[in-house]
């Protein structure tokens, strides 16, 4: 800066040396204040000045401070705040130009009352200009006029824009010392967040968690307590989970939620700095404040956005920044949920990692082992055997029954059920056996270590055995039964997939014996399993092509010699395999769900030959033989019937359901309503083979039935057997007793008529009267008179 040469020169004849040590001073002045004081002092030795002083305008604008004096010092003293509007001092503010007033003890302002106390006449005050803001000023105070000078007037400006500029530099220079101060605690800050971030990385519990998360809240912050509250399940309070420090709030103990700073903090979800916690405004605050504590903080805790705890510390100090701390602790806190949302999530991995494991080898349902592990016991098993010269044995089991017992109670009581079988599987067997559930309704025994065939036998026995007695599942007595195939070590098979294969052939092999038994692989048995597949195949395209046929068979009326009825029954003549019978092809219809398409074309063709008889015989009708498993998938059953009523434009009275009694065993409520729904319809219901399954009275009162029909092998024992006659006898009188018409099958001899007719059985059906003939010789058939045939027996039994 350039100075007024004249002035200072003319002045004093020193002053270039005394302005040399000035700029020095200036220069080298530590502070703000040693800057105002430099120039407060040497000011004047330069001008005719008694007092120099510097004010500044405090930072709301509402008063000076007097910031450095020279002169007389008990008014206006350094660090006196003079109001703004009674001070002259104001002019130069809300003008930014310098004002020279004259010192007066009437004055409005009431500094230049006080300057006129102590002797001034003139007072310049000259603007401290930073970033074109007046900010303050340099005061210079006189007893003589010779200060109001323009030469003097200007020096004193310039050497306000002097102190301007170097109390600017001040300024940036503090600013700068502040951001690195700020700076250097940021990367300090940074630094244990990085450590913990590395700490917390490595850690896998809550517990663990919390103590890293404390030890760094401890670390930056002076804290005496760190804490982490959790709301108790009610959310009715709190608990602290884990704490550092002493036990004001010990982990035993529920902070109740209403009026609670947690509870603050989990309502509003925002951090809260508690800077008192002696104001009794939150109950647990009281605690704490009674042990000395005196400041707080809370902040939430976040897994997946959700509030699951608080996070707390505590100080006794009060000089700390409070919002600052809070800053840091709510990084803390994110940090904190994040890795407890970690913690959770590598948790349900490993959950469902050890779920997979196991389902990998276990059946979920009944917890037995799984075809997998199965099938690497038997491997582990055959190389034992192989290695000691044993046999072993796989048995295949399938549950009889199973299909139809799913279908009529349902899914649950299906999954009960297998899971009561693999129990008793277990029981039956002995610790050394394995058995495994290989889906479905379809378990395997392995029997390791056969010394004799007899015991795999027995083995195969006792699981039958266990299996007919009725299984009892939510108040249902369940009649299963099962088939069981066996393949042997070495002579069937030498890896664990023959042996399964074989032993589920021989499983075919006994159900085609008519279940219930168990049957050794034989090597015939895969080629009558090719048969079953052959069967299958061929079946499908018999169905659709119209390649089977029906014969019926007539029930006769005992009283009046008169066929009442006609069964009809299913032919395949020209098979692919030859001509096979029912049996050989109902089950695999059964099977393999062609059963419905078989029966559809059965019920057609029936009601399509029975409508052309009608015309001129009005009261026959006609006995359709259905599976027990379509009556139990009950779903479809009704509405096909009536379809093909409505097709055929006949009323349901024409046609009778031959139904064997398995059926009705389970299930009576949902059996009884379709019934019900079939009776609606006329449809009548008869009782097919009875005496082969599982006579029982019960469903013979409850279920609306309207014939039973004896089975044959009850009448081909008539008068061999008394006590197979008294069952004939019986079941006769059941039938009258309960209303319903009984029709005895099979009948082939005149003295099983006579005995029939002796007992009043009210039908017969038989090779006696007539084979079952195709719909062509129907015709005939009806016009022959049977009665002779009724009367010719002389009603001799031997
Ligand atoms: P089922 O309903 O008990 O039919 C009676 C069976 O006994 C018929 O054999 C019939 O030919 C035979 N039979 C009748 N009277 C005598 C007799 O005096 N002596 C002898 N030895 N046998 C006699 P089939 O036709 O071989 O039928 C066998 C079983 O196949 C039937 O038993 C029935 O359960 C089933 N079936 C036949 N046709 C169908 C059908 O269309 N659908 C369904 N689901 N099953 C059928
Ligand atoms: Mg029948
Ligand atoms: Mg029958």
């Amino acid at each position: 800066m350039r100075l007024p040469e004249s002035t200072l020169i003319r002045r004093n004849a020193s002053s270039a040396k005394v302005w040399g040590k000035f700029i020095l001073a200036i220069a080298n002045a530590q502070s703000e204040l040693e800057l105002c004081n430099a120039v407060a002092n040497y000011l004047p030795k330069f001008i005719p000045a008694d007092r120099a002083s510097v004010t500044r305008l405090v930072s709301d604008g509402s008063a000076f401070e007097v910031f450095a004096v020279n002169g007389e010092k008990q008014v206006l003293e350094q660090g006196q705040r003079l109001p703004f509007d009674q001070v002259s001092l104001q002019a130069v503010i809300t003008t930014q130009c310098s004002h020279v007033f004259e010192a007066h003890t009437k004055s409005v302002y009431f500094d230049l009352v006080e300057l006129a106390r102590q002797g001034m006449v003139i007072v310049v005050h000259a603007p401290l200009m930073i970033s074109g803001q007046a900010i303050g000023s340099l005061n210079v105070a006189s007893k003589t006029k010779a200060l109001d000078q323009p030469d003097t007037i200007e020096l004193i400006e310039q050497i306000a824009t002097l102190l301007a500029m170097n109390l600017e530099r001040h300024w940036l220079h503090q600013q700068t010392q502040v951001a690195i101060k700020r700076y250097r605690s940021y990367a300090n800050q940074l630094g244990i967040l990085n450590e913990i971030g590395r700490q917390l990385s490595a850690e896998i519990t809550k517990a663990g968690v919390f103590d890293v998360i404390a030890r760094a809240i401890s670390q930056v912050v002076n804290v005496d307590r760190v804490s982490y509250a959790v709301p108790t399940s009610d959310h009715q309070g709190f608990e602290v989970f884990r704490f550092t420090g002493n036990s004001y709030l010990p982990t035993d103990i529920v902070i109740p939620a209403a009026n609670s700073g947690l509870n603050e903090v989990c309502k509003t979800g925002q951090p809260v700095f508690f800077s008192d916690l002696t104001d009794q405004r939150y109950s647990e605050h009281a605690i704490l404040a009674n042990f000395g504590l005196k400041v707080g903080w809370s902040v939430p805790v976040r897994v997946s956005n959700q509030i699951i705890g608080v996070l707390n510390a505590a100080s006794s100090r009060t000089d700390l920044d409070g919002q600052e701390q809070l800053d840091l602790l709510t990084t803390l806190g994110g940090l904190m949920g994040a890795t407890l949302e970690r913690i959770a999530m590598q948790d349900e991995a490993a959950v469902a990692l050890q779920e997979l494991a196991y389902r990998a080898h276990y059946d979920t349902l009944t917890n037995l082992p799984n075809r997998a592990l199965f099938s690497q016991q038997l491997e582990n098993a055959l190389a034992v055997a192989q290695a000691n010269d044993q046999q072993l044995a796989v048995l295949f089991i399938d549950l009889d029954r199973f299909k139809s017992v799913n279908d009529t109670l349902g899914h649950t009581v299906g999954d009960k059920l297998l899971c009561v079988v693999a129990s008793q599987l277990q029981q039956v067997l002995s610790a050394s056996n394995t058995v495994a559930r290989l889906g479905g309704d379809e378990f395997v025994v392995l029997l390791p270590q056969v010394t004799q065939l007899q015991i795999v036998a027995q083995t195969a026995q006792n699981l039958l055995k266990m299996l007919e007695t009725p299984l009892r599942v939510d108040g249902h007595s369940i009649f299963l039964g099962g088939s069981i195939g066996i393949s042997l070590f070495p002579g069937n098979g030498t890896t664990p997939g023959t042996l399964m294969k074989n032993a589920d052939i021989a499983m075919y092999h006994a159900k085609a014996q008519g279940r219930n038994n168990y049957q050794f692989y034989d090597t015939e048995l895969s080629t009558k399993l090719k048969q079953r597949i052959a069967i299958e195949h061929a079946l499908r395209g018999a169905i659709a092509n119209d390649q089977l046929s029906l014969v019926f068979h007539p029930q006769i009326n005992l009283v009046s010699g008169k066929i009442d009825g006609l069964e009809a029954l299913v032919r395949w003549e020209n098979s692919p395999l030859g001509p096979l019978r029912p049996d050989q092809f109902i089950p695999v219809a059964e099977d393999s769900g062609l059963i419905e398409a078989l029966s559809n074309w059965v019920l057609d063709q029936s009601l399509c030959t029975i409508k052309q008889l009608r015309q001129h015989y009005p009261h026959l009708y006609v006995a359709v033989n259905f599976s027990a498993q379509e009556f139990a998938t009950q779903t479809s059953l009704l509405s096909r019937i009536k379809m093909a009523l409505n097709k055929h434009q006949l009323p349901g009275s024409v046609l009778e359901l031959e139904i064997t009694e398995s059926v009705f065993l389970q299930a009576e409520e949902n059996t009884s309503q379709l019934m019900k729904a079939l009776k609606n319809e006329g449809v009548r219901i008869a009782i097919d083979d009875f005496g082969t399954g599982f006579s029982s009275l019960s469903y013979l009162v409850n279920l609306p039935f309207d014939t039973l029909k004896i089975d044959r092998s009850f009448i081909q024992r008539l008068g061999h057997d008394p006590r197979n006659d008294g069952i004939v006898h019986g079941t006769i009188q059941i039938a009258k007793s309960l209303g319903m018409s009984c029709v005895a099958e099979g009948v082939e001899t005149l003295e099983q008529l006579a005995y029939l007719q002796q007992q009043m059985c009210q039908n017969c059906q038989g090779f006696l009267f007539s084979k079952p003939v195709p719909a062509s010789q129907l015709n005939s058939l009806l016009q022959q008179n049977l009665y002779p045939l009724l009367t010719a027996s002389p009603g001799l039994l031997p």
